[in-house]
């Protein structure tokens, strides 16, 4: 593991919340050695990170984090990582690679590279890991541990620099595969944000149900509501910067989702159970070819503890 982190002697990471954190805590696990600098655009986040000790040095402005840095990683919500780049860019080194976490991956190629100045290596990236939970204290090392990091590099990327950085999310535990941008837009559309936004419309509907009363959904969410609420808890800015900046392929999978939900609804209505039973089938098959894909656990009802 350390072998692959010792590529960068200096990196720096802007954005000090969960994916940041993470990031940090999984490159000290990797190789202790790596200096390591952590950015954030608020003093009170920079303080809990170095209350948690996760770098060697904490900075709010980025131009002096970046400095002399091998590898910067951008992990602030997908909106403001045009004005990251914009401000970083007069103090990168030259050959330095510059990457992302972000979850849309093309708007960022698109406001982000023509900040990049040439010599600089910009090869954005997306771990597909994460949870609802926000900030510092909520990262951890493991988080990365057997999960995909989709790399999306330009056309003509310095084929040296790309390998470096694919050693290096192997080194924190990742998988890593190579992906047009356009192209994981469309599949993190359907996989991630389309799923966000059926738990943020579900959640959204009964908080506005009048029939029913709010301490009754409550009451009652064991019956599946309440694993719904844990995507619907996500952060609002990060999933508000998601939409806006992947509408076409959101818009997309949104289209065609209504179409089979209206068949749904047809089926129910003319006591179609046979086309229900057979999609039910297939579902329960998805979640089976999850779990042998080592993408969660087999354990049952999500793990939760239960008293004999
Ligand atoms: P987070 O916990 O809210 O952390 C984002 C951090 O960026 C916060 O500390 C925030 O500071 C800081 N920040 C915001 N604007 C900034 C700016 N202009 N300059 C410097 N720092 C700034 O969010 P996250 O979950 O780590 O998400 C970060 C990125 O990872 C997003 O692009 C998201 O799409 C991507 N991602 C998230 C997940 C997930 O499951 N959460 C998974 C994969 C990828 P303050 O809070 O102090 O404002």
């Amino acid at each position: 593991m350390a072998d692959a982190t010792k590529h960068f002697e200096r990196i720096t990471i802007i954005g000090a919340g969960l994916i940041g954190s993470s990031i940090a805590r999984a490159v000290v696990r990797a190789d202790a050695e790596t200096t390591l600098v952590l950015a954030d655009g608020h003093e009170k986040t920079l303080a809990e990170a170095e209350t948690l000790k996760l770098a060697d040095a904490y900075y709010v402005d980025v131009k002096r984090a970046v400095q002399d840095a091998d590898l910067i990683i951008m992990a602030v919500p997908v909106g403001a990582m045009a004005g990251v780049a914009e401000k970083m860019a007069p103090s990168l080194k030259a050959g330095a690679i510059v990457s992302d976490v972000g979850s849309v991956k093309e708007s960022v190629v698109n406001t982000v590279s023509p900040f990049i100045p040439s010599g600089v290596h910009l090869i954005p990236g997306h771990p597909v890991a994460g949870t609802e939970q926000s900030g510092p204290a909520a990262g951890f090392a493991s988080l990365f541990d057997d999960r995909w990091c989709i790399l999306t590099p330009p056309k003509g990327v310095d084929e040296y620099a790309l390998k470096t950085l694919e050693y290096f999310w192997q080194a924190l535990g990742s998988r890593v595969e190579i992906m047009d941008a356009a192209h994981h837009d469309l599949v993190l559309a359907i996989t991630s944000h389309v799923p966000h936004l059926i738990a943020y419309n579900i959640v959204g509907t009964a908080n506005d149900m009048e029939e029913v009363t709010q301490s009754e959904v409550i009451k009652y969410s064991a019956g599946g509501f309440r694993d719904f609420t844990r995507i619907a808890a996500s952060d609002p800015t990060m999933w508000r910067d998601v939409f806006l900046n992947n509408k076409d392929a959101v818009l997309e999978m949104l289209g065609r989702f209504s179409e089979d939900l209206t068949a749904l609804q047809r089926a129910i209505r003319w006591g179609d159970g046979d086309t229900l039973f057979n999609l039910f089938t297939r579902t329960r098959d998805i979640r089976r070819r999850i779990i042998d894909a080592g993408q969660d656990d087999p354990v049952a009802d999500f793990g939760r503890t239960h008293q004999d």
